[in-house]
């Protein structure tokens, strides 16, 4: 709920940046040989190297930086020639070493720009940098209040390999942040540069927002919003924070430089600390890492390396296949759907059948039993078999579903379960006839009303010849029938 009259709220102008920070899918860390995987025991995976312990030598991923170049890439940035880690020095007992290695003045890649679709229009927002980074632990706390506090660490994350994206301050509402972050994740997906998962911190998103009166040359000083990390609380997060910075002004004050957190439970922003500056963290280039220099020839090779991106696969799956711009955007999600959809094709399906299909009762199946398109029991080779018997005419559409419900909870294919059923069509013209009659007979009042020009009943005679038949008569034989039987 709004706070504030609408008429003030849109005297502003909000303008948001995002921060986002990927963890690279690499098996091993960003400077050593240990495991990234999630979820191990606590402090399992450390070795010296990512424990910071004295006299130990940091040696860079090779994958961790061909996975940023992809990326770099996919955001079409200009990969620098010379990059360079940095130490960005500050205390925080996950951070064993005392600094996070970073790159700083020199970043991996520059200049790039993501484009976003909403309400049908495109804008592109601008990507400053991404540049590669370490992670820090995890610290938990538990027993607060009576039982006494604790705390524990685990450095398992320490060490892994992240990019950090910084976009420019080109967003203007939450609904453009929102699309900037599912755009980027998709292609962070669809590139194989992250699995992406917010749960497990794969991607976490911190927002800069500062607010103006329209038409202001310049913008309003800037909240940082750390740890959003996912969608919803970031909308939610920017709302308020918008909010509450308006507010501020209207009253006559004044916003601060600083970091905030979003309080989940509160449903607000909160003060963490007061805004950090470069020159505190007494940055300067890491001796123990090698500059990154990165030839044309490199450069090359990840280029051949890219799969097509999202905005390149609706564009053939709309000249290739003639979708409707919709299901051309549905299909193409993620690369999974995307690649279970051509499967179906190349196995017979006609493509726009089968985008409609996949579209409606596979996603709404998928989405019921909380599955993912990996996990799907259907194989698209057996959705192009039941497509097939729908468009032969061997079973209606409205038993097409009906199979398709039983070959997704049993993983059975279509010919069996149309045989076991009984569902084959029935076009055989003398049992429809037979059932249209007695349908016919047993409504005199609608076939006077068909009969006084009412075309509106016709309706209602096919809907109860499709009921006696259980929805397998063939539709056009019912037609032609019950208009025969109607005119006598
Ligand atoms: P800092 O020096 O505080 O780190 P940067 O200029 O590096 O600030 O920008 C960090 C992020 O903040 C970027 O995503 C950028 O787009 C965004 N940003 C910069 N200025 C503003 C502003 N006035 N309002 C909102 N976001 C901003
Ligand atoms: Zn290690
Ligand atoms: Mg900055």
């Amino acid at each position: 709920m709004s706070r504030l009259a609408p008429e003030v709220l849109s005297r502003y102008e909000p303008v948001i940046g995002l921060e986002v920070h990927v963890q690279l899918a690499t098996l091993t860390k960003a400077f050593c040989g240990c495991s990234t995987k999630f979820g191990s025991a606590p402090n399992s995976n450390t070795c010296p190297v990512c424990l910071g312990l004295p006299g130990a030598l940091p040696v860079l991923n090779k994958k961790a930086l061909d996975l940023a170049m992809r990326a770099s890439m996919a955001l079409q940035c200009q990969i620098q020639e010379r990059s360079r880690f940095a130490r960005k020095n500050y205390f925080y007992p996950d951070l064993p070493k005392g600094y996070q290695i970073s790159m700083y003045e020199l970043p991996l890649a520059i200049h790039g720009c993501v484009e976003i679709e909403l309400e049908g229009r495109k804008k592109r927002i601008g990507v400053t940098r991404l540049h590669m980074e370490d992670d820090a632990g995890k610290s938990l706390h538990e027993g607060f209040a009576e039982s006494g506090r604790w705390s524990y660490i685990d450095f398992n994350r320490c060490g892994t390999p992240l990019a950090e994206i910084v976009s420019e301050p080109d967003l203007r509402t939450p609904a453009e942040a929102y699309a900037y972050l599912n755009t980027l994740k998709q292609i962070l997906e669809y590139t194989e540069v992250s699995d992406c998962n917010m749960e497990e911190g794969s991607l976490r998103c911190d927002a800069n927002v500062s607010v103006r009166l329209r038409g202001a040359p310049q913008f309003g000083t800037k909240a940082e919003v750390k740890n959003l990390n996912s969608f919803r609380y970031l909308s939610h997060a920017l709302e308020y924070e918008i909010e509450r910075q308006i507010e501020l002004l209207e009253s006559g004050g004044t916003v601060v430089q600083e970091t905030r957190l979003w309080n989940v439970a509160a449903g607000r922003t909160e003060p963490m600390r007061s805004k950090e500056f470069a020159h505190d963290y007494r940055y300067f280039p890491d001796p123990d890492l090698l500059p990154v220099s990165i030839s044309p020839a490199r450069i090359e090779e990840v280029r051949r390396s890219m799969p097509e991106l999202p905005d390149a696969k609706v564009a053939r799956f709309l000249r290739d296949y003639g979708l409707t711009p919709y299901d051309a955007g549905v299909l193409t999600a993620t690369r999974s759907l995307a690649d279970y959809f051509e499967a179906a094709v190349r196995a017979g399906a006609p493509a726009k059948a089968a985008a409609n299909w996949i579209a409606v009762e596979l996603l709404r199946r998928l989405n019921d039993a909380g599955k993912g398109i990996a996990e799907c029991p259907v194989e698209p080779a057996a959705l192009a078999e039941l497509l097939a018997k729908v468009e032969k005419g061997e079973i209606t559409a409205a038993s097409g579903k009906k199979v398709f419900a039983t070959m997704f909870d049993t993983g059975k294919r279509a010919a069996e379960i149309v045989a076991a059923e009984g569902l084959a069509q029935i076009s055989d013209t003398g049992a429809i006839e037979k059932i249209a009659r007695e349908v016919v007979a047993k409504s005199p009042d609608n076939v006077a009303k068909y009969r006084s020009g009412n075309e509106g009943v016709f309706k209602f005679f096919v809907g109860q010849v499709m009921r006696e038949t259980r929805g397998q008569a063939n539709p056009q034989v019912v037609n032609e029938i019950l208009k025969r039987v109607l005119a006598e």
